[in-house]
């Protein structure tokens, strides 16, 4: 591990003020492996400052006009475009992930996350009712949206600013203010974030930002905090129960996506090339690292060889490398440690018999690149779904391919999980495309294509993938208490 002089410091964010911690951690880039930053953990006394900050802004943020915050909110996404590039290198720094990745996805996507969700509120309506009983009474029900209050936002380290402002546009457009908790692996642009947000005129206190680990750290400390109203997570599966019983206590709303093991579902009459084309896309993108990844591939068998095969040769084709070298397709995993887990899930799948179609091990890297998290994009075929690399979600560049026979058997094995986030279907007779999207037990459901939606959709898993939807209403919905008020005429 090396270190460079002028590390930059990432500071947590109160009220508008960058907060030291008592601690600092240190922030590897996962790329070359050098500390990149020095970060500033939360205590508990920085959390509940956060907190009551968050509490204090409440009062004014809340009862502020709609128009007037969903025009701060473009404003926002003005400011995180005039910024892009610091955006963009911050995120680099901190993921390893691609230049052209995070430009066109992650930095791009948070502008619009907040445009959309100002659009969203600026156009949201409310529930009314009249109603007429027999006796000649009639009363007018109109329901009255007001904030849920102070949100703990806890997001992971794969997409960082995407899923932070997936969250933090809706929140902020319901007039909740918020206390965040970024990955302790990628700090850096929730800080960044703060200085955008407050250059647009959003006032002191309704972003505010701690930074540190979960049990122990600062997300235990958010989520166990008795003055929070709720808590959105993104992460995995096993954390989400973990903060379920922090909050059970004060019987706290939670929105939930977490982890997946999706299937895609390959028939013997889809468009090979169109096919292999989004099944690489959705086995290997940012490295595997996204909850929407593939990582079961079932194929019917006639076609099993020749997807296959062609297969293995566009994960051959990816590039590994540089993040800002033109040609690099694939960063590293975003940590040694989770390339353990990565590694162990490797060593599983030979154990239990699979055939390494290609990768199954560390690549060889030049220069400095040799201390970084690389991973080889790996396929495995000759597993089945008693597996457990099959059921257990890895997180990583593999997939296994699993062929079937009949349509109802692979609709079987897809559902045969307890996972449900996402699942696609690649075939060129749409009766069954449209069919076969519909038997699948998941949050979404793509035929011919993946990652591909419109943001005012429901997003969201079932089973040990999520509670609850995002997206458009459905975001509005978790950030708002609605009062029925019913007037006799
Ligand atoms: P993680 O659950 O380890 O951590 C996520 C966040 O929770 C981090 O900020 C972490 O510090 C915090 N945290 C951990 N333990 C905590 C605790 N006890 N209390 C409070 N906070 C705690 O997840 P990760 O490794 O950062 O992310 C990868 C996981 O996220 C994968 O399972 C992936 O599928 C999932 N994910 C899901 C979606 C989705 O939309 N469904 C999107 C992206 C990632």
């Amino acid at each position: 591990m090396t270190t460079s002089n002028l590390l930059p410091e990432v500071f947590n964010v109160v009220a508008g003020r960058h907060v030291a911690g008592r601690s600092t951690f240190p922030k590897v880039n996962p790329a070359d492996g050098a500390v990149v930053a020095q970060v500033h953990e939360a205590d508990a006394e920085i959390v509940d400052a956060a907190v009551a900050a968050a509490r204090h802004s409440l009062k004014t943020w809340g009862s502020s006009p709609v128009g007037e915050r969903a025009n701060l909110l473009r404003r926002v996404a003005d400011r995180i475009e005039a910024r892009a590039e610091e955006f963009v290198e911050a995120e680099i720094r901190d993921t390893g992930k691609p230049v052209h990745l995070v430009r066109e996805l992650d930095v791009a996507r948070a502008a619009t996350n907040f445009r959309s969700f100002a659009d969203t509120i600026a156009s949201a309506g409310l529930d009314s009712f009249m109603t007429e009983l027999a006796d000649g009474r009639q009363a007018l029900n109109y329901a009255v949206n007001k904030p849920l209050g102070v949100v703990a936002v806890i997001v992971p380290w794969n997409l960082p600013l995407l899923l932070l402002t997936w969250k933090v546009a809706p929140a902020l457009a319901c007039g909740n203010t918020v206390v965040v908790k970024p990955s302790e692996e990628t700090p850096s642009t929730a800080t960044l974030l703060a200085e955008v947000i407050a250059e647009a005129g959003v006032p002191d206190g309704v972003y505010n930002v701690v930074h540190g680990f979960g049990p122990g750290s600062a997300g235990e400390h958010l989520t166990t905090h008795k003055d929070i109203d709720g808590v959105t997570f993104t992460g995995e599966s096993s954390t989400g129960s973990a903060i379920m019983r922090a909050v059970a206590p004060a019987v706290r709303p939670v929105s939930f996506e977490l982890g997946g093991k999706n299937a895609a579902v390959v028939f013997a009459d889809c468009d090979l090339e169109k096919t292999l084309d989004g099944l690489s896309r959705s086995i290997f993108l940012n490295t595997g690292q996204v909850c929407l990844c593939t990582e079961r591939v079932y194929v019917e068998r006639s076609i099993f060889d020749e997807l296959a095969n062609g297969l293995v040769e566009r994960a051959k084709e990816l590039k590994l490398g540089d993040p800002h070298a033109a040609g690099t397709t694939t960063g590293p995993l975003i940590s040694d440690k989770h390339r353990e887990k990565v590694q162990s899930y490797l060593d599983l799948a030979v154990e239990e018999g699979a055939e390494v179609l290609v990768g199954g091990g560390v690549p060889q890297m030049e220069g400095e690149l040799a201390h970084g998290a690389w991973i080889e994009p790996t396929l495995w075929a000759g597993l089945d779904n008693s597996c457990r690399v099959v059921r257990e979600e890895v997180f990583g560049p593999v997939a296994a391919l699993i062929p079937f026979d009949t349509e109802e058997e692979a609709i079987d094995l897809a559902n045969d999980t307890e996972y449900g986030l996402a699942a696609a279907v690649w075939t060129t007779n749409l009766e069954r495309g449209h069919r076969v999207a519909r038997s699948m037990r998941v949050g979404m459901a793509w035929v011919n294509t993946w990652y591909l939606r419109d943001l005012r959709s429901p997003f969201g898993g079932v089973g040990l993938s999520g509670i609850g939807r995002e997206g458009g209403l459905h975001s509005l919905h978790f950030y708002s208490e609605p009062t029925n008020i019913c007037v006799q005429l």
